[in-house]
């Protein structure tokens, strides 16, 4: 096996999503399972869709061409660029939208090719990252409709991203309210209202969420079972479906504080240290190039993490009752960022099992 390697199981994936399928399912909720944390792996969107997932979502055009061969409607989360309408219309069969000049251009090139192009209208319910305000968005939705190569299917809304405001049943009951009125307005149908991402799902657990949701988007619960809203974990899920496993390449006793006058790092911050005395230290060959650092903890609960430069991470070895030697490998579970920083890593091998 080639290091440093990122580790991912599939079993678990298809479980965890099977999990949150399920509960959904008891309050007729589908499940975009999201994909951008590990950048659509296509193995890995085959677990999801294993699992039950009804969509496919990711925020990138790259990784849903990754996912072309699966049959699940693919969805685009964020808003698409002006300057990539055409591969939008191609790869994606749905999108998130706010801006009538994109949708207008999505609707040109939809026409140009004889396709039909879904849209779901976001709307801020005070995140203040996308979406129209709500009391547009019955007017925005009539623009929508008149357009034609483009089919409005539904309205969602995205809450703890940006603003980190966080769902509740009175700013997702306005979404389901605003879909009625577009639906009376210009009878028509809107098959998809979407109530946000992981941190809805407790709405759910709880039994809460407002009647009319219809579909979540759910990245983080599916690939590390947690919940969003007040990070909790979600019981009965894995949080290990994916696994950082990093070579020692160096092992020597030294001092925890360095010796000589203290500059800046190689990240320019001025570091502190902790003496502990003369310590057993591990080089793991890996650093920030790779992975958010302080999003892992090592499954070896003695390690202690002391840093990192861009290619090299310092672990405190002492407290371990495993004697590690040179070309041992030191596995880590991982929090979002550093899942998503290992992916988008090229110097990370991915090992799917
Ligand atoms: C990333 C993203 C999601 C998934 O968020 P999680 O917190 O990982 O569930 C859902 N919707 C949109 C628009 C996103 O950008």
């Amino acid at each position: 096996m080639n290091y440093p390697a990122l580790k991912i199981d599939l079993k678990k994936i298809e479980a965890n999503t099977r999990l949150l399928v399920e509960k959904c399912a008891a309050y007729n909720i589908k499940v975009s399972a999201v994909t951008k944390a590990f950048c659509g792996i296509p193995e890995v969107a085959e677990a999801m869709v294993k699992g039950g997932a009804a969509y496919l979502a990711d925020s990138r055009v790259e990784n849903l061409i990754k996912m072309k061969h699966i049959k699940q409607p693919k969805m685009l989360l964020r808003i698409p660029m002006l300057s990539q309408v055409k591969e939008v219309v191609e790869y994606a069969d749905i999108s998130l939208n706010s801006e009538y000049k994109v949708i207008k251009a999505l609707s040109d090139e939809a026409q140009e090719k004889r396709k039909c192009h879904d849209i779901i209208l976001m709307v801020d319910l005070g995140d203040l990252r996308e979406g129209v305000w709500a009391d547009e968005a019955v007017e925005y939705a009539g623009k929508i409709i008149k357009l034609e190569g483009v089919r409005l299917i539904g309205i969602g809304t995205n809450l703890t991203c940006y603003g980190a405001v966080i769902p509740k049943v009175d700013n997702l009951s306005k979404l389901v309210e605003i879909a009625e009125n577009i639906e009376k307005k210009y009878g028509v149908k809107l098959s998809i209202i979407s109530g946000g991402n992981s941190s809805s799902y407790y709405l759910v657990e709880n039994g809460t969420i407002p009647k009319g949701i219809n579909n979540l988007r759910l990245g983080e619960s599916v690939v590390l079972g947690n919940e969003t809203a007040y990070g909790n974990r979600i019981e009965g899920t894995y949080n290990d479906c994916f696994t950082l496993c990093a070579e020692i390449i160096e092992l020597k006793e030294k001092p925890s504080v360095p010796i000589g006058e203290i500059g800046v790092d190689a990240f320019g911050n001025k570091p502190t240290y902790v003496d502990r005395g003369i310590r057993k230290r591990a080089i793991l060959a890996i650093g920030k190039q790779d992975v958010r650092i302080d999003g892992l903890t090592p499954i070896d609960k003695k390690i202690i993490i002391l840093g990192a430069s861009s290619d090299h991470m310092i672990v405190d070895v002492t407290d371990s009752e495993t004697d590690y030697s040179i070309g041992d490998i030191i596995e880590f579970t991982m929090d979002y960022g550093a899942l998503l920083s290992l992916s988008t890593s090229d110097y990370v091998y991915k090992v799917i099992e």
